[in-house]
């Protein structure tokens, strides 16, 4: 096993002292964890705040009292497991995560889909303790290494809020020519999937709820923006755009608010990738308008490790610039998890241990 520095045996975290308000993250502290024969110690140089984290807050997801959550995490590897092949590749290394660990055996990761694997240690924040934290651990299956000139808060975004809208235009086979709705717009992974969307020549038109978003989403190329549009109004928007009979692909980040009218706004043969679920809830799809219009509707989870790596290349080779992020300190936790619910955060917010 080979360790870069001395590394405490305790450090500090946010835990959830029970579900609710944002106040139930609070400080305590736990032992660093020990790296298993072939897993990475990462000491965590920051992690973002995802809607996923608002929702295992609130006691929706899985977490309960005592967890750390945070899945968003950039870091230095510290130490390494002793039986790693290549310890010197990864130790002193920066790197971002995929917010699953695979366990790089079973059917689903011989087959490359790492993000339906649950045999390994799994998803940060839920089956292993997350980026709330000083340390965590970490497997050559899930992290990349990331360049000098990305900063910490920015690696921080790189699987998560960029990747995430990657996975999903893939999902939905976006090319050149094919005009793109991006629902939850304005949040961490609307914000990337409209620039990553125009990286891949498409036609964007932004749906946010926040008029206060407008200009920064236009800046980041939306060639339109919406604020809680009616479907008229959208499919206008598309027909206005040169497609009268509807949107080719709609990158669904919200669900349960706009779900019907992004659904509607479809063209023949449309793609629907959902992704988000802020309010959880059933959807209402139409089925006369789903088989009548031929449409597809596809799960997209998140990134996986092939992902991450090209979003690192995109990023390095300035195709991709992702939006800075809001950065507060890890004891300060609560006041970011306040700041993104009501809503005055474009891009990510982020926290630095
Ligand atoms: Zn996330
Ligand atoms: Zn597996």
């Amino acid at each position: 096993m080979g360790a870069a520095g001395t590394i405490p045996t305790e450090m500090r975290v946010i835990e959830l002292d029970g579900t609710g308000g944002p106040d139930v993250l609070v400080p305590a502290t736990r032992p660093v964890p020990r790296p298993a024969a072939s897993q990475l110690l990462v000491r965590v140089t920051a992690c973002g705040v995802c809607g996923h984290d608002l929702l295992a807050r609130r006691g929706v997801l899985s977490a309960a009292r005592g967890s750390v959550i945070g899945h968003e995490i950039a870091g230095e590897v510290v130490e390494v497991g002793a039986e790693l092949p290549e310890p010197a590749a990864w130790l002193g290394r920066r790197v971002a995560l995929v917010q699953r660990i695979p366990c790089g055996d079973c059917p689903e990761c011989t087959a490359q889909l790492t993000t339906l694997c649950r045999v390994g240690p799994g998803f940060y924040g839920e089956d292993l303790p997350g980026g709330y934290a000083e340390y965590v651990l970490a497997s050559p299956l899930n992290a990349v290494p990331i360049p000098e000139d990305v900063d910490d808060a920015t690696g921080a975004m790189l699987s998560c809020a960029v990747g995430t809208g990657l996975r999903a235009l893939r999902r939905a086979g976006t090319g050149p020519g094919d005009i793109v709705i991006v629902t939850g717009a304005g949040g961490g992974v609307g914000v990337h999937s409209v620039a990553l969307a125009k990286h891949l020549g498409a036609t964007v038109v932004a749906v946010t709820s926040s008029a206060a978003k407008e200009e920064a989403l236009l800046r980041l190329g939306a060639d339109a923006v919406l604020v809680s549009p009616n479907a008229r109004a959208l499919r206008g928007c598309v027909s206005d755009l040169g497609k009268p009979r509807g949107a080719d692909v709609v990158v669904e980040l919200t669900g349960g608010p706009t779900f019907p009218v992004a659904l509607r706004s479809l063209a023949p043969r449309g793609r629907l990738v959902l992704v988000g679920n802020t309010e959880p809830a059933a959807l209402p799809l139409h089925p006369g308008l789903t088989i009548l219009k031929e449409l597809c509707v596809y799960g997209s989870a998140h990134a996986d490790r092939g992902d991450l790596a090209e979003i690192v290349d995109l990023v390095e080779s300035g195709a991709i610039t992702p939006v800075p992020a809001r950065v507060w300190p890890l004891h300060e936790a609560a006041l970011a998890h306040d700041a993104v619910e009501r809503r005055q955060v474009t891009g990510r917010a982020v926290i630095v241990p």
